[in-house]
């Protein structure tokens, strides 16, 4: 049972497509969990880097503030690398942003992205954690999963990247409910049915990984490394 969570996600809205039923129900048990965007999740919506309005990337913190204390999350912080373009930034930057909430939260288990995403800041992010979680003597990660994200983890395509095949499930019948309310606070990150990052389509995820396992609703993960 960990003590203290810290969540590894490139964009708001990712930690809740991947492990929200999970941070709720580990928040309900008495677990300390963080989230940590590591890009800020609005440059790419605009037509040149850096032309978004300070309003615009307040609303997406404010947001994302609004969901995660949905999930019961005890704080949230906010990098700034570029969005949609973290392979512009050199690897070695990212992982010592990482270090650096690694050394400040403390955390016994970290969930993020999964190496094998469509997505180029959700595979930098990966990479970035998994450098930063080098077991070395006295570092704190014991366990590290690799969750999967909605629109991104699915349309890869065979050969390009490792498959997402995921060994390590959590029932989150009990918490479904309050993933897809934190969801609904990301109104405006969500696409119509029949789209993977619908409603429907996060549900019918939830009900299909649950199903894989005999309960009402899951979350997939793969497990990267477990120390005990
Ligand atoms: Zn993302």
């Amino acid at each position: 049972m960990p003590k203290t969570v810290l969540v590894v996600a490139a964009h708001p809205d990712d930690e809740v497509l991947g492990c929200g039923g999970a941070i709720a129900m580990l928040v309900d048990q008495g677990v300390i969990v963080h989230v940590a965007f590591l890009a800020d999740g609005v440059f790419s919506r605009t037509p040149e880097p850096g032309a978004q309005s300070e309003e615009e990337l307040q609303l997406r913190r404010a947001t994302a503030q609004k969901a995660n204390k949905i999930l019961g999350v005890k704080s949230v912080s906010f990098g700034d690398f570029p969005d949609n373009r973290m392979d512009t930034v050199a690897l070695l930057d990212i992982v010592k942003s990482v270090e650096v909430l690694i050394a400040k939260h403390q955390p016994d288990t970290i969930f993020t992205h999964h190496a094998g995403d469509l997505n180029i800041d959700h595979r930098r992010t990966h990479e970035a954690v998994v450098t930063a979680c080098r077991p070395r003597p006295g570092h704190p990660v014991k366990t590290l999963l690799c969750f999967e994200i909605p629109s991104s983890t699915e349309w890869q395509v065979p050969g390009s990247a490792p498959f997402f095949a995921p060994n390590w499930f959590v029932d989150i019948s009990g918490t479904l409910d309050r993933k897809m309310a934190a969801l609904n606070a990301y109104a405006t990150e969500l696409c119509p049915w029949p789209h993977p990052r619908s409603l429907q389509g996060i549900e019918h995820l939830a009900r299909w990984r649950g199903a894989v396992i005999g309960v009402e609703a899951a979350e997939a993960f793969i497990l990267g490394r477990h120390l005990s």
